[in-house]
This record gives structure tokens, C-alpha cells and sequence, in this order.
């Protein structure tokens, strides 16, 4: 019976529980460790435990490390910290698809010893080619009809190393004119004379994903295998194999559609490139779409998956717009992140007639419970250069010559003079206040403008990191060169003034900067010597829900 709201996955949980079919639901999370897990991965993730709370499951996280060749040990640390800061726990230890290679080897001896699958001593060429195509049956291969003694041989022999890559490689045998070229014998291991992260030189065959990926479903008790739709047609042989070995296990492979987001690359390979050409300054750089990269961006976890659930879990293609995950980031910061001044583009204002120094205070955000903090005012100040024009255009509202203004919790000023430099540029203004307009509306007139501004006696010099988004193209694939649809002015790097208050918060704090935007203390740079900021998104919300 459909429940209303659930996506079609959670409808067929529903219904096997419902009927009985199974008491208890595994899910798992099963990334190769080749590179940093990206904002794809973050849907997969969400999906996979989130089906496991919701159902009082389990949830595995299994490395599914068969390719040694690409995988490395920093990036299985680096899945665990990114799943744990999103927020969710795996069901026990870890597991590595490498701790079942011998279960998989003796199920390849089962299959052989049934006939199921022979060692193929074609090269990879002729595999290739003789593989057909989508109008054309393939051929057998002329090992195809070896005695199961040779083919137990020639296993052991790939095993034992006496055969170079690419020399031999173990076939399932099902169907060479099977319309579904995934059954057209594909192979099952090969050989690849690879260190293995965790098993270390044990193994010179490797078992190929689509062989040990239902495996390991099998042998972890998995009842949902989740992957995405480009999976589709390998689920015939995911059933076929499952039915060919010792297993009471039957897990069910659903394909969902991909997470695909617009001005946003989501594929290891490309990313790493990015990495490798140092186009960005890493994994974690804030303009990288991987999890690492957000986190240090200042996005949320709970934004993340605030934008997973709303994205929704079909089979229907398509792109979404990034405004939506801007739009949920930014949901997730505004009744959390505490409210502070910090002007971006300095500009020198003396103020002339202020009685004394001064120390303001005000509450940290609209909500009173966060707290208040402490905002010196001196006689010289900043304001932000934007939030000043000589010459205003139509319907500007800040500071002009002769014009008023109110300072953000402070003061009404008025300027009274504009200084310049010998190429014309203002470097200062002089400027009065009304000193009957602390907390009070001006006496006769109407202020409209507010800007922002920082004390220059205690203000702290800050760096600032202004992200912009990394790819100018909305696809980023567009194109034969992904590199050539790189934004060249993803990030500005600016030397500000912040109120004292943030120069005290810690790494990974989250401010929302007075009408400049969202902004996070570096992760890493933060010093309260040295503060150092990013700009997560700013202000400006188009994006309608
Ligand atoms: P990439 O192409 O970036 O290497 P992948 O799919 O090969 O991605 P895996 O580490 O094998 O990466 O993926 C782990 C899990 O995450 C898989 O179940 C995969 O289907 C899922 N996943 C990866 N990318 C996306 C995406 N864009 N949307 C949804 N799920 C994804
Ligand atoms: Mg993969
Ligand atoms: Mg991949």
C-alpha cells in the first residue's frame, strides 16, 4: 500500500517490511577510496543512512577498494571524517570489499567447478573486439570451452603470478549473443601486479566491481543495494551472479537517478584534476564541490542535507539548480550565525566632533539569547569604500558629500569633507555626528541609508577570501575540455578590518558579516594573530523554493 511522501525507494522498504520480507533493513555506503567525496556522494550518503534511522536499519560503510592502483589510504581517512561531520554513524568497523577477496576467490573456484566461468587467454584487444556490439552478437572465445580441470589450473597459475597484466583474466560464462552485452562473459578478475592499500602483496589478481560488488552485498547481508541509474544494466548479472554461488543472502539492487547540480563537477577523476593541476589548492579548497571543500567553505552539514531531502529520489534525470543549495546553506546560517561588522574595501573616516571613545553593545543576532558583545568607536573609523560616492547614482541611499547617513548601531553622520590623493582617489573623509541619535530617529529629517563600519583603534586586520563559483559555464562538462569553462575569478583575497569580537572566534565559527554575507574562520589559516575568513555565500537570495 503507497504511503504518501515516500520516494520509491523508501515505498519498497516500506512494503518488504510490511510483508515480512525482511525483519531488518541494511543499507551501505560503498565508496572507492580514489579521491575525496563530493556533493554526488553527499546524496548517496543521505539516501543510504537516511533509509537505515528511518527504518531502524543498518547502514554499512564499505570501501569498496578492488582497483589498488588509483586508491590510497588518505582518502579512506578522509571518507570517515567526511561521513561522521555529515552527520551519520556506520553500523560496527568499517568494512573493506578487500577483506572478502578469499571468499571471492573461493566462490570464483565455485563457479569454475560449475562451469560458470573459464580463464580467458585472449588479449585485451581481442576480448574487446570480440565482445560485439549492440546490433552485433559476440563471439566465443577459444577458451571458452575448457574442462574445468584447465580452467582451475590456469586460475591458480593467474594467482600464483605467472601471468602478466592484461595476459589472462577469469570470465563469467553466461551468454556471447546475450542482448545485454554486460552478459556477454564479462570477466570477473584480472590480473594486476599492485600494492594493495589493505591487503598489501597478497594479491596479483583483483576481482572486477560488478563480481565483487553484489558479493560483498551477500556476504554483509545487505537487503538494499542502492546505486545509481548508469547501473541499470548491470543488474541482470548482479541477480545472476547471487544465484550462482552458496549464498541464502538475496539483496535487491535499486538505481536511482545521479545528483547532478548545476556550475558543479561531481566526478572524482575530473576533480583529482583540478587537484593535480593545481588549478585549486587542493581537495579542500573552498571552491571544490567535495565534501572537504564545503566543510571548509562554512557550509553546513545540516544544509547539506537539508538540500538532499528536498532534491528527492527518483529516476527521472536531471539538473538542479545550484541557487537551491545556496538556498538551503543559507537557511541552515540565518538563525545561527552570529551577526558581527567587518568592512571589506576600507575607507578612512574621521569622525569630528565625537566626545570620547566609546564602547557599544549590541546583541549577536536578531535572537537576544546569543548573547551580546562589545563594539569600540573611536574617533577614526572605516566604512566600506562601495558605501561612498561622490558622484551617487540614481537611488543610492549611503554616504554622499554634504549627506547623512547612520552608522549600524551608532550614530547619524554627515559628511562634511572629502579628502583626495594626488590621483584623485578618496582616501578620506571627515565626517560629524549627531549626538542625539544614538538609538534614536534624527529631529526634522528622514535618514534613510545604514552602513556598516569598524572602529580603527581596535579594529583587526583580517584577510578575506571572497569564493565565487568555480566553473563560469552552468555545465561545467560543456564542451571537449572542462578546463577551458573555468571562472578565472573565483576568488578575490581581501585585506579588511573586522570588530574586535571576531578576531576572537575559532576556526570553523560562522558569522553572518553585516550586509556582506556569510562568512566562515578558515579552517585551517585562522589565528586570532592573523584571522582569516571565507566567504560562504552572500546575502542575495534568488532562488524561490
Ligand atoms: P565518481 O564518478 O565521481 O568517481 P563514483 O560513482 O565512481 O563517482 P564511488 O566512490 O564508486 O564513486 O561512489 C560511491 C557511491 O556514491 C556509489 O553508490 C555511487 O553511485 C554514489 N554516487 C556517486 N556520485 C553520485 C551522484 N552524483 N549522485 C548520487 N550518487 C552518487
Ligand atoms: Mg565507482
Ligand atoms: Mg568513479
Amino acid at each position: 500500500q503507497a504511503q504518501a511522501g515516500l520516494d520509491f525507494i523508501r515505498q519498497i522498504i516500506a512494503d518488504d517490511l510490511a510483508s515480512g520480507k525482511h525483519s531488518q533493513i541494511v543499507s551501505r555506503f560503498p565508496p572507492e577510496p580514489n579521491g575525496y567525496l563530493h556533493l554526488g556522494h553527499v546524496k548517496s550518503i543521505c539516501l543510504n543512512f537516511g533509509v537505515a534511522i528511518e527504518n531502524n536499519g543498518l547502514c554499512n560503510l564499505r570501501l569498496d577498494d578492488t582497483n589498488p592502483s588509483a586508491e590510497k589510504q588518505e582518502y579512506v581517512d578522509n571518507i570517515k571524517n567526511d561521513i561522521h561531520w555529515l552527520g551519520f554513524n556506520w553500523n560496527g568497523e568499517i568494512r573493506y570489499a578487500s577483506s572478502y577477496f578469499d571468499q571471492l576467490y573461493n566462490w570464483a573456484l565455485q563457479l569454475i567447478q560449475q562451469g560458470d566461468a573459464y580463464v580467458d587467454l585472449q588479449t585485451p584487444e581481442q576480448i574487446k573486439l570480440n565482445r560485439g556490439s549492440f546490433t552485433e552478437a559476440g563471439t566465443n572465445s577459444p577458451n571458452r570451452d575448457q574442462t574445468v580441470e584447465e580452467n582451475l589450473k590456469l586460475f591458480e597459475q593467474m594467482r600464483a603470478g605467472e601471468f602478466n597484466e592484461g595476459a589472462a583474466v577469469l570470465r563469467a560464462k553466461i551468454d556471447m549473443a546475450s542482448p545485454n552485452v554486460h552478459l556477454r562473459d564479462p570477466v570477473l578478475y584480472r590480473v594486476l601486479k599492485a600494492h594493495h592499500h589493505q591487503t598489501g602483496d597478497k594479491w596479483c589478481i583483483y576481482p572486477m566491481y560488478d563480481y565483487a560488488h553484489p558479493l560483498s552485498d551477500a556476504i554483509e547481508g545487505i537487503t538494499h543495494s542502492l546505486c545509481t541509474l548508469e547501473f541499470e544494466d548491470h543488474r541482470p548479472f548482479y541477480d545472476w551472479i547471487i544465484s550462482k554461488v552458496d549464498t541464502q543472502a538475496k539483496p535487491r539492487q535499486i538505481e536511482f537517478s545521479r545528483l547532478n547540480v548545476d556550475y558543479t563537477l561531481t566526478s572524482k577523476r575530473k576533480l583529482k584534476k583540478l587537484v593535480d593541476d593545481g588549478v585549486v589548492q587542493g581537495w579542500d579548497d573552498p571552491r571544490m564541490p567535495t565534501v572537504a571543500g564545503m566543510r571548509r567553505r562554512g557550509f553546513t552539514a545540516e544544509g547539506l542535507r537539508d538540500f538532499c531531502q528536498r532534491t528527492g529520489v527518483s529516476k527521472a534525470d536531471g539538473v538542479v539548480d545550484i541557487g537551491l543549495l545556496e538556498f538551503c546553506i543559507r537557511q541552515s546560517l540565518e538563525n545561527t550565525a552570529p551577526r558581527a561588522m567587518a568592512v571589506l574595501n576600507p575607507l578612512k573616516v574621521t569622525l569630528t566632533n565625537l566626545p570620547e571613545n566609546m564602547t557599544l553593545h549590541h546583541s549577536r543576532h536578531p535572537n537576544v539569547d546569543m548573547g551580546e558583545r562589545d563594539i569600540p568607536l573611536s574617533s577614526v573609523i572605516y566604512i566600506d569604500k562601495n558605501d561612498f560616492a561622490e558622484v551617487p547614482p540614481k537611488g543610492f541611499k549611503r554616504l554622499i558629500p554634504d549627506g547623512e547617513v547612520r552608522l549600524r548601531h551608532a550614530y547619524v553622520i554627515k559628511c562634511n569633507e572629502v579628502i583626495k590623493d594626488e590621483s584623485g582617489e578618496v582616501v578620506e573623509l571627515k565626517c560629524s555626528i549627531d549626538p542625539d541619535t544614538l538609538g534614536k530617529n534624527p529631529e526634522g529629517r528622514k535618514v534613510k541609508g545604514v552602513i556598516h563600519w569598524v572602529d580603527s583603534a581596535q579594529g583587526v586586520p583580517a584577510e578575506v577570501r571572497v569564493y565565487e563559483r568555480l566553473f563560469a559555464n552552468a555545465n561545467p562538462e560543456a564542451g571537449d575540455d572542462f578546463m577551458q569553462n573555468l571562472n578565472p575569478e573565483s576568488v578575490k583575497v581581501l585585506q579588511a578590518v573586522i570588530e574586535p569580537s571576531l578576531a576572537q572566534a575559532s576556526a570553523g565559527d560562522r558569522f553572518q558579516f553585516e550586509r556582506e554575507g556569510y562568512f566562515v574562520a578558515d579552517e585551517k589559516d585562522f589565528t586570532t594573530d592573523k584571522p582569516v575568513f571565507n566567504r560562504i555565500l552572500d546575502l542575495r537570495d534568488s532562488y524561490k523554493p
